[in-house]
This record gives structure tokens, C-alpha cells and sequence, in this order.
């Protein structure tokens, strides 16, 4: 057998996991299903001339995410000081700084509360733990940043798995394109891509043997690093069936919702400085943010979270730029209704079929599956991946990070197997 370790998947998590497998000297193979390298992080230069993230876009906590350091030896270029902010108000115009202070409390009483009966052993619906609102308008607020980060409504989500995410704040935008990044990372790595992966068996002696189109493969240990959305697609067959307790992790770990529609306009019809991010004032359960003028131009990247998303992503690509002119139009005013240029991109998440998502979300009282998910099987099966991380579930740097912890735990059990 010449392959150490299989990688299935060549998302962030599968990288890390190829990158740290060959600075340990083990031999490794990464089979990719999709036509590049990315997965979730994918960027696309041709439509606008400018690099736009289709999947994910800010490099969070920056103080400690390892990618902001490999970005910096590879210059590839961030906003370091992160981005302009603006709220808007439900009744037009901008809110101020008081009324931005007022959600900012609001939304650290309803912190204090999850966090408090995650102290306390709890693991409920994050609905259930809001602090009372003095005004909807800031209820809606707390649940709009919610679903825009784990992409389904507080009454879908855990309240433990949620005060585990460590939320350091501080996001930076990638002006070179955080999915050009992790492309970069992968680049000299042993990848076979356009090769989904249909089954995985597990073969004596000590050795697993992955099905693809294109034939077989087989090592000595693999990593697996697909969504919770294909394994429970069942898109891969197992033999022997994976035991009950990794079926039932991965049932914990349902996808969240977020889609995205870019577009563009003739000229400038911002009024705002470059890369702003512009928080509409949504109804409750509607969680919509706008980025404007990335790299200074007149372009509009929406995103859509949670059922929202879900629902327009269904409706289709029309029915999304409608909904997106509509938001624009009532903030900047309907003349730019026909300064719209042709030429638009859909990032439509939950269609994708090697994702099938935006990031899981554990649902009530399954924070733990997270744990379970990350457990190898047989010691031969390693799984790694955003919905793996128990830190930082969800973000890019937690699928990096869980993909490098999952290439030492493979090291580690083929060392003590003698190999
Ligand atoms: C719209 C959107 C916005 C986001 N924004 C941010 C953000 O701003 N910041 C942030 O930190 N995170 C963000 N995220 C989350 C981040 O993108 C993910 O956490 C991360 O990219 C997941 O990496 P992964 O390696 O776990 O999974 P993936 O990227 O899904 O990689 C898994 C890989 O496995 C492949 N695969 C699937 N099935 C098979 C098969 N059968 N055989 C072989 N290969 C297969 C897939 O094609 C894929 O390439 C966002 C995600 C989305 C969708």
C-alpha cells in the first residue's frame, strides 16, 4: 500500500490536513469531487473584474487565526483594520450611535444568559434564552446576527453550542479573495480533483479502500472532511455501516442556510466609504447584511441566512436580485433600479450537491455531536471539518484547524499500528 493517508475533500480542512501530513513525512492523497480546490471558500474574478468571494469572505478573530499569518507570508492582501459598519434604520437613514450602543447591550444580556445556563449544564434553544426586549427592534437584531452566523432560526439552535464558540470579533475582509487564498495553500499538494468519492471501505489488513468513478484507492487511514450535509445525504456508502453513534452526530449537525447574489451597477450609487457592510433593518428571523463598494466599486454582494436564504435561493436567482434592488432601492433611493448592470453571480449554497449548506448548526441539546463527529472510527476513519471544530464551529480557521488535528490523530494511530 503506497498511500498513507486519503483525504477526502480539498476544502480548508482537507488542506490544512494535506499540509500538515507532509511536513510529518506521511504520503497522502487528497480526492476532490468538485473542479477546484475551496470547497466553501471559492473566489470569482472573471464576472467583475475583481476578486468576490462567493463562500466565505471575513477572516474572523484575527488574533489567532492561523490563516492571517499564512495570507501575510503570501501577501495576499486583507483589510487590516477591518470594515465600515452602518445599521439602518427602520424608519430610513442610519441609526446612531446610542441606538447602536443600545443592541450592542442588548445583545451581551441575551450572551450573559446562554452563557449562564451553559454554566449550568444547560443545553436548550437559544429562542428560550433572550433577554426580554424592551423593543422588538432589538430582538429582531440579536436574531438577525444570530442567523447570519449559523444560518438557522434561535429556536433550531443550541444554547451550549453556542457558548463554546469563541467569539473574538474583529473581521477582515479579503480584498484578494479569501477563497483565492486557501487555493493558493493548496497549491504542490498531491490532488486528484473532479473525483467524488462514492463509497469507503474499510479492508484487511488495516487499511481502508475509497470508490470513486475513476476507480479505487486504498491506505492505510483516510480523512474525511465533507459537510454534515453530504454524510447525511448518504452520498457515500459505507461498509461496514459507520456505527450508530457517528450517524447520530452527524444527524445533530444539520445545515444552516446562507445564499448569496452579487451584482453590479452602472456607476457609483454608494454613498458610502469602500467595503461597507450595511445592516438593513429586517423583520424578526430575517438576517440580510450587504457588502458595498468592495474594492471601490459599484458592486453589491447580499447575503441571505437562515430560512430566508433557503427560501429565496428556491424562489430562484430572479426572485433574489428583485428582493436585493428592493433593500437597495429603499436605502439609497429607486434611481439605481436602472443603473443595474447586466451580469449577475448566485451563489446558491444549498444546491451545491459536494455541500449542500452553508455550516452546521447543532441543534437543541446536541452540542456534543460536534465531539462525536470529530472521533475517528476504528482508529482508520479520521473526520475533520467546520462541523468538527468544538471552538470555532462554523468558521474557516475551525475547519483548518480541525483538519490539522485530524492529520495528527491519523500520524499517531498509524505510528502506534507500526507504520
Ligand atoms: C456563504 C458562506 C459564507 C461564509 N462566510 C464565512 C466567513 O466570512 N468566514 C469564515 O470563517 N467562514 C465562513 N463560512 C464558512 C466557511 O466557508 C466554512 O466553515 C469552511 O470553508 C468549511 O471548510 P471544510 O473544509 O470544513 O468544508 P468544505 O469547504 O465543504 O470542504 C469539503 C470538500 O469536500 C468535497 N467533497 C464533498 N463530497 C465529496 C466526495 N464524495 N468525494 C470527494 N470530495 C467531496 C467538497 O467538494 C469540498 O471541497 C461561510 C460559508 C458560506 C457557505
Amino acid at each position: 500500500m503506497a498511500i498513507d493517508i486519503l483525504v477526502l475533500g480539498a476544502g480548508a480542512a482537507g488542506i490544512a490536513a494535506a499540509r500538515r501530513l507532509a511536513g510529518l513525512g506521511r504520503s497522502c492523497l487528497v480526492l476532490e469531487a468538485g473542479p477546484a480546490a475551496g470547497g466553501r471558500a471559492r473566489t470569482d474574478r472573471a464576472t467583475f473584474g475583481l476578486p468576490v468571494d462567493l463562500g466565505c469572505h471575513w477572516l474572523h478573530a484575527p488574533a489567532h487565526n492561523p490563516l492571517r499569518g499564512l495570507a501575510d507570508r503570501l501577501g495576499h492582501r486583507y483589510e487590516a483594520t477591518g470594515q465600515p459598519l452602518r445599521h439602518a434604520a427602520p424608519g430610513g437613514g442610519w441609526l446612531g450611535n446610542r441606538a447602536v450602543q443600545a443592541r450592542g447591550a442588548y445583545h451581551a444580556r441575551c450572551r450573559d444568559r446562554i452563557l449562564a445556563a451553559a454554566r449550568a449544564g444547560e443545553d436548550r434553544p437559544v429562542a428560550e434564552l433572550l433577554d426580554t426586549p424592551a423593543e422588538d427592534a432589538l430582538q429582531a437584531s440579536f436574531e438577525s446576527d444570530f442567523i447570519a452566523k449559523w444560518g438557522v432560526a434561535p429556536e433550531a439552535a443550541s444554547s451550549l453550542d453556542y457558548a463554546r464558540y469563541v467569539d473574538e470579533g474583529g473581521d477582515l475582509p479579503v480584498t484578494d479573495g479569501l477563497g483565492a487564498l486557501i487555493g493558493r495553500l493548496a497549491e504542490g499538494l498531491p490532488l486528484r480533483l473532479g473525483t467524488a468519492v462514492t463509497a469507503v471501505r474499510l479492508v484487511s489488513p488495516a487499511g481502508i479502500r475509497a470508490e470513486t468513478a475513476a476507480g479505487t484507492v486504498e491506505a492505510r487511514a483516510a480523512i474525511l472532511t465533507m459537510s454534515t450535509g453530504v454524510l447525511q445525504a448518504e452520498a457515500i456508502r459505507f461498509d461496514p455501516p459507520l456505527p450508530a453513534w457517528k450517524l447520530d452526530a452527524i444527524a445533530g449537525l444539520p445545515m444552516g442556510h446562507c445564499n448569496k447574489i452579487v451584482l453590479a451597477f452602472e456607476r457609483q450609487v454608494f454613498d458610502l466609504p469602500d467595503h461597507c457592510l450595511v445592516l438593513p433593518a429586517g423583520a424578526a428571523h430575517e438576517a440580510v447584511e450587504l457588502l458595498l463598494r468592495p474594492g471601490g466599486r459599484p458592486v453589491a454582494i447580499a447575503l441571505y441566512s437562515g430560512p430566508l436564504g433557503r427560501d429565496l435561493a428556491v424562489a430562484g436567482a430572479a426572485a433574489m436580485a428583485e428582493d436585493c434592488i428592493d433593500r437597495l432601492a429603499a436605502l439609497f433611493g429607486s434611481a439605481l433600479r436602472a443603473r443595474v448592470a447586466p451580469g449577475r453571480l448566485i451563489a446558491d449554497w444549498d444546491a451545491a450537491p459536494f455541500v449542500r449548506g452553508y455550516v452546521a448548526a447543532a441543534l437543541p441539546g446536541r452540542a456534543d455531536a460536534r465531539i462525536d463527529l470529530a472521533r475517528p472510527v476504528e482508529d482508520r476513519l479520521f473526520f475533520a471539518g467546520e462541523a468538527a471544530s468544538t471552538r470555532f464551529m462554523g468558521d474557516l480557521h475551525g475547519a483548518w484547524l480541525s483538519g490539522i488535528a485530524a492529520a495528527e490523530a491519523a500520524d499517531r494511530a498509524l505510528a502506534a499500528g507500526g507504520s
